[in-house]
């Protein structure tokens, strides 16, 4: 029987196993099999990975060296392009379009000899928090079907809870990675603004998208960040300075300085349960020695409008392109002219949420209400840039739930988008000031759903932050239920 556990181990399992890679694509294919109910795929390559496996354990027999991703087997979201297949972006504007070339990251797994089993499912264009927005319909929890898997890469967050693949790549633009780790008890990293390419990426809000990894074990993120992320002729905004060395273990004496913010932690939205095992979690550091320190932060209200006000006006103008000349959806209805071509094409093809914020960005760029939303809000960004640079002057951690609650039942928000939105209020803040951000599966709440802790630290510094997510998950995993203090 092959059970995955982290790529070290499989690696392992290769070198005593000739069809290792042949047996692991078999066992994740009837994985994905059994748990199609989910609706995690969008697209599996179930012939290709296969062939691909005898290749690489024929390579293998070659010669002894393995690259860092061999035999390993990844799913990407939808949305992220990978030569000569289909990417959707889960929106009828796309469906059957291929990619026709290969972003940088994928081109960077398949360098490392990855394998990979599939697309997989999303919210339309990465906007939503739950997987109800995708044209495929939407992803179930693997571990209460009843409920969401989070969003908008829920697809790439269940792949690996359900043990489908042993990695995956979502993108996170507003915590669509961290928030889907959370709410399915899987660890989702946000690395830093321009840690990797977007070059291939289908855009949402290019001044906030990034690619982000799930994985059962911070390890694992490690090797494929280190393997994906790094400067990019095509993409300008690609961080130039290659990433510092990642695979330094842990030193178990360093003590951290940890900064918490007490709005966001007195939330009246945070479920009691979570706050309450969030405190505790800080006492036990502060026991271990750790410094830990509530920072004033009087922004909190702001940041949920500046993040919607901000990202609508990029995804108004990012998704102008679908037009339904160049490619796409096309309308089969009789026009009277050019614009209401467009019209149709469009309105047939995107869904009610993308229309939406379509809508909300054009008008908040509009002239006369420029000034009043959009110009205001970057002040706020730029406010919260001013903030996070001063925390981290004397901190090397800020500590913050990853979502107030655990994950909703399917439908639970639909109907009420501000309610929606609000749930991001502990996400945004990473991609508005472009600092890197990870949730990490520590606790279990009495509903008998998981959730996690969300650590940032500054641009840059995802060694600080993989290291710490490591003493963490070492010491710190706790799935005891912990009393509510009403
Ligand atoms: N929930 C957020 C939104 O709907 C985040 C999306 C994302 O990170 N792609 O915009």
């Amino acid at each position: 029987m092959f059970s995955f556990d982290s790529i070290k181990k499989y690696h392992a399992f290769l070198a005593a196993n000739a069809d290792g890679c042949t047996t692991a694509v078999n066992h994740f294919l009837s994985a994905i099999e059994k748990g199609k109910e989910l609706n995690a795929f969008t697209n599996i390559y179930s012939e290709e990975a296969s062939q691909r496996a005898k290749e690489l354990d024929e390579k293998r027999a070659r010669n002894d060296s393995v690259k860092k991703l061999h035999g390993v087997i990844i799913a990407i979201k939808d949305v992220i392009c990978y030569k000569d297949h289909e990417v959707t972006a889960a929106s009828g504007i796309l469906k059957g379009f291929k990619s026709i070339y290969n972003s940088t990251a994928v081109q960077r797994l398949l360098d490392e000899d990855a394998i990979i089993i599939g697309t997989c499912n999303c919210d339309e264009f990465a906007m939503g928090s739950t997987n109800e927005n995708s044209v495929y319909g939407n992803v179930l929890n693997a571990i209460d079907t009843t409920k969401v898997p989070g969003g908008s890469s829920g697809g790439s967050a269940v792949a690996v809870q359900a043990g489908m693949c042993m990695i995956s790549l979502g993108s996170d633009t507003g915590g669509s990675v961290r928030q889907p780790a959370d709410f399915c008890g899987i660890v989702g990293i946000k690395p830093t603004y321009g840690r990797i390419s977007r070059y291939g990426l289908i855009a949402y809000a290019s001044s906030f998208d990034q690619i982000g990894i799930f994985a059962n074990n911070i390890e694992d993120i490690e090797t494929a960040l280190e393997v994906i992320s790094g400067p990019d002729d095509f993409d300008s905004t690609a961080i130039q300075q290659l990433p510092k060395d990642n695979s330094s273990d842990i030193n178990v004496n360093k003590k951290y300085r940890i900064a918490y913010f007490k709005e966001a932690i007195e939330h009246p939205s945070l479920d009691k349960e979570i706050s309450n095992s969030i405190i505790e979690l800080l006492n036990k550091l502060k026991a271990d020695g750790h410094h830990v320190e509530a920072v004033d932060f009087n922004l909190l209200e702001y940041i949920v409008p500046a993040y919607y006000v901000l990202t609508t006006a990029e995804a108004s103008s990012n998704l102008s392109r679908f037009d339904g000349v160049r490619f796409g959806h096309r309308t089969k209805e009789p026009v009277a002219n050019l614009a209401d071509f467009y019209k149709h094409s469009r309105s047939e093809g995107f869904g009610k949420e993308v229309q939406k914020r379509i809508l909300l960005g054009t008008f908040v760029l509009s002239a006369g209400y420029y000034d009043a939303y959009y110009s205001k809000a970057q002040k706020v960004r730029r406010m919260l840039v001013d903030k996070t640079i001063a925390v981290f002057k004397d901190f090397d951690v800020i500590v913050l739930p990853t979502s107030p609650t655990t994950a909703f039942t399917i439908g639970e928000k639909t109907d009420d988008a501000i309610a929606m939105y609000l749930a991001d209020i502990y996400t945004v803040f990473a991609n508005l000031t472009g600092i890197p951000g990870i949730s990490v599966p520590l606790f279990k709440h009495s509903n008998g759903l998981p959730f996690g802790l969300q650590a940032m630290t500054n641009k840059q510094d995802e060694v600080t932050l993989l290291q710490f997510s490591k003493l963490l998950m070492q010491r710190y995993k706790t799935y005891q239920h912990l009393a509510i203090n009403e």
